[in-house]
């Protein structure tokens, strides 16, 4: 079969490329390390951006677009910005081409070069933030609460599809606020939206923690974040929140009036989640058959396949799932009645079991007779016969199942794989054992952390939320620690 997918255990990498190219989701492109994203693919962005943009819309932000080219000198304001920006930034230097005089084709027009040259954006604070000058003069102006749906592009070295390209696309929210407290409190409760919708709709779980000084994002004063686990043992940053503090708001001298008339400087909050979450869903729940989707983002949650031998036997299975299939649009369900004739069922079975439709129904021309059908869910591959009879409202309550327990899956692995440990030795054997999380206590200082990222290639992942204060020694120094930090090799 062209189909043949890479087994997990042989070729981890192999596996997931495969399964984003064959499954449909993406494909490569003639620009190294950019993607093309296929439409089923991009059904699951779709999919992702609705449910994400509901919720910043009902936590009361507005939806805006901001041009895609920076002024090299905005990118340049805020230095720790530009520190960490520099290195992976496309600019743009020339506005126009022309044919060469001396016939070497089409070039670039010397005489066209552009003042300022531009840089595409990696990232919009600096663009946004020049702009909110103009719109904020007093407190009554505050908080503005900014979202934008955009690609952006970091020039990235080592790329892999969905989870590190070096366009993508993804939301960028841009608050600003009259205290840090209300600052802080924004940062937190987006992170809380990230986690909400990690958990219940991609079935990822995720921990919520803080980031080191060496991993914060670039200009902010705390960044924010969601890791979850992969199947292989690896993490993946899923999303990001930032406490901005009043860096950008002092670089662009955005100020206002408080309510005692003062002056005052903004205060920041900056979060994001990208097209990685894609590659995130991908590996964390997918099998050696191909994608496994979580029915509440899943863009086809439900297919049904004919199975007969005659013209007369497809008119009835035809009247008996049209019927079914207006019942489980009209309950909201996103369903197909796949009935090509080009295919056999067995290479359609196949096929949606590649492109991890949770649900899949197959009516024969007996199962009519008996006034059943075969239905069988994706995540762990059982069948059952289900009565044509209220069909509608069982497969309901299967998406949910289906929903659960593959949270509950992801759930259980992510548990077994945090392993708190006291000694170096503990600390590499169990990175290059069953991998995963490892909680072990660090010196608290940057030098460190970065001396046990070049030994071992794990990184501070981040320090969680609520993390409980249990004194220790540093894995690496011995130094005293207050509490285990989780590290682990990432993606
Ligand atoms: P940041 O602005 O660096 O905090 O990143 C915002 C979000 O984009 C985070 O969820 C990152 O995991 C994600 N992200 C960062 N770089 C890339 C990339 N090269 N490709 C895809 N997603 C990315």
């Amino acid at each position: 079969m062209s189909k043949e997918i890479t087994a997990r255990s042989e070729d981890y990498s192999q596996w997931y490329n495969d399964l984003v190219l064959k499954g449909g989701l993406a494909d490569y492109s003639a620009v190294k390390g950019c993607m093309v994203i296929k439409p089923y693919g991009f059904g699951l962005w779709e999919g992702m951006r609705d449910v994400l943009d509901k919720k910043f819309k009902d936590t009361g932000h507005q939806n805006a677009y901001f041009p895609l080219f920076i002024p090299k000198s905005f990118l340049s304001k805020e230095a720790a910005h530009i520190e960490g920006f520099a290195k992976e930034c496309a600019v743009v230097t020339h506005y126009r081409l022309k044919n060469d005089p001396n016939g070497g084709g089409v070039i670039v027009d010397p005489e066209a070069k552009l003042e300022e040259e531009l840089i595409v954006r990696p990232t919009s604070e600096t663009i946004i933030w020049n702009t909110y000058k103009s719109w904020i003069q007093s407190h009554r102006d505050l908080p503005l609460l900014i979202n934008q749906w955009a690609n952006v592009v970091r020039w990235e070295m080592r790329t892999r599809l969905f989870l590190r390209t070096a366009e993508f696309l993804w939301q960028e929210g841009h608050t600003a606020h009259a205290t840090a407290q209300e600052a802080v409190a924004e940062t937190r409760q987006m992170l809380d939206v990230y986690a909400d919708f990690a958990e219940n709709w991609m079935a990822m779980p995720v921990i919520k923690g803080v980031k080191t000084p060496n991993e914060r994002f670039a200009g902010a004063v705390d960044t924010y974040c969601i890791e979850a686990l992969m199947q292989d043992g690896k993490a993946l940053q899923a999303g990001t929140s930032h406490f901005l503090g009043q860096n950008f708001a002092k670089a662009f001298d955005v100020q206002f009036t408080n309510k005692e008339n003062k002056l005052e400087y903004v205060w920041a909050t900056s979060w994001g989640v990208s097209t990685r979450l894609i590659g995130a869903l991908v590996m964390a729940h997918s099998d050696d058959d191909g994608l496994i989707l979580p029915p509440r983002i899943a863009p086809l949650q439900v297919v049904i396949v004919p199975i007969y031998k005659n013209e007369e036997q497809k008119a009835r299975i035809d009247e008996k799932v049209n019927a079914l299939v207006a019942e489980l649009k009209q309950a909201g369900i996103r369903v197909k009645y796949d009935d090509a004739d080009h295919a056999r069922p067995g290479w359609k079975f196949a096929e949606y079991e590649l492109k991890g439709v949770p649900v899949r129904i197959a009516l024969g021309a007996r199962d009519l007779e008996n006034n059943v059908a075969e239905v069988a869910r994706r995540d762990n591959k059982t069948k059952e016969s289900l009565s044509l009879d209220g069909l509608t409202g069982a497969i309901q309550l299967l998406l949910e199942d289906i929903q659960q327990n593959m949270y509950n899956k992801a759930k259980t692995y992510r548990d077994e794989h945090i392993t708190p440990v006291d000694t170096w030795e503990e600390f590499v054997a169990t990175l290059d054992g069953k991998a995963g999380f490892v909680a072990a206590h660090w010196d608290g200082t940057p030098e460190t952390e970065e001396a046990i990222k070049e030994k071992t290639k794990a990184t501070i992942r981040c320090i969680p939320l609520n993390n409980p204060q249990s004194p220790g020694q540093c894995i690496l120094t011995g130094k005293p620690s207050k509490e285990r930090v989780l590290f682990a090799r990432a993606y």
